[in-house]
């Protein structure tokens, strides 16, 4: 079974206390692919320009990720910069520039027309909608992600595609600013009005929290001692968490339970260095070991 995924591919130039770079591959559909690819197949829909390289490229080699739908146009590729400060939770954008993602209107490959499980990264609502469209038959698993820009410029189009999600998977303010509510139980269960029947709020260092028709279940972030860049941790958690939910290929309880640890391991994995420097290197042994750590983080007797 494989996982389709749309969104962004990227250059980065990324600050924080522990150093600078002024181009470094990234993009949530990078990290999220990267990660995911422990777990399940990936298929990968997205735009890069002319600048991006066969060395870039080299990233999916050697994985379960499928580039067929990577097209690639003339100009340059997405670039974003961003600085953080000690707070890895706060973070500053200093530039977006779009770039070929500006005119990008995702185009799926036939084989991924079939994709039973799907993950629309954060881009405008209406490509992610154009994309469910060129499914056929009904996915059996959609999850989003969305950001404060489209809660606030395209509300409408937005609220169209939660109709159509099955797991929304946003962060803390965004949850509060999409649902109009402070407290993150009454934010769910409004939300669960508007279509998604699972909430996953990422919330940095802090873990995630997950609120579905089951229960609540909160898993932490791994504590680091250095968090030398933040970058990717949510795309990383959401390809963590998808690819072990596609890959167990059912929707209970204990195996989405499962599927936050790996989402908090692949993404406490993402911030130990700089862009994708050591979630490229991470071996499944390594995977393995920092989930049972999480099991003796969490557990205690009563
Ligand atoms: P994360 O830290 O998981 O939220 O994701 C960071 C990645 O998202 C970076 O590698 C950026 O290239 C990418 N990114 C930043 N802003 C946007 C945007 N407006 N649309 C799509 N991708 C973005």
């Amino acid at each position: 079974m494989s996982l389709l995924v749309v969104g962004s591919v990227a250059f980065d130039a990324i600050e924080t206390p522990f150093g600078k770079v002024e181009r470094t591959l990234g993009g949530a559909a990078t990290y999220f692919s990267v990660a995911a690819s422990f777990f399940t197949h990936v298929n990968l829909v997205g735009v890069v320009g002319d600048d991006f390289t066969p060395r870039d490229a080299a990233i999916f080699r050697g994985r379960r990720i499928d580039i067929t739908g990577l097209e690639r146009a003339p100009g340059k590729t997405f670039f974003w910069a961003g600085r953080y400060g000690h707070d890895p939770n706060e973070r500053v954008t200093l530039a977006t520039e779009l770039n070929v993602f500006a005119t990008f209107r995702p185009k799926l490959p036939e084989a991924y027309r079939h994709s039973k499980h799907v993950f629309l990264a954060n881009i405008d609502p209406t490509l992610q909608r154009s994309v469910l469209e060129q499914i056929h038959g009904t996915p059996r698993m959609v999850a989003l992600d969305t950001m404060n820009y489209w809660i606030e410029r395209t509300p409408a189009e937005l609220r169209e595609i939660l109709k159509h999600t099955h797991i929304l998977m946003i962060n803390d303010a965004e949850t509060r600013m999409l649902s109009s509510e402070h407290n993150l139980l009454r934010a769910a269960r409004h939300i669960f009005g508007i279509g998604p029947k699972t909430l996953v709020i990422k919330r940095g260092e802090y873990g995630a929290l997950m609120v579905h028709g089951g229960g609540i279940f909160s898993v932490p972030g791994f504590p680091l001692e250095e968090v030398h860049d933040p970058t990717g941790a949510g795309d990383s958690f959401a390809g963590g968490f998808m690819g072990y939910l596609s890959g167990a290929g059912k929707l209970t309880d204990a195996v989405l339970r499962r599927a936050m640890v790996y989402g908090s391991v692949m993404g406490s994995f993402a911030v130990e260095r700089f862009g994708l420097e050591r979630l490229r290197k991470v071996t499944p042994r390594e995977i393995d070991a920092r989930a049972r750590h999480f099991l003796r983080l969490t557990q205690f007797r009563l």
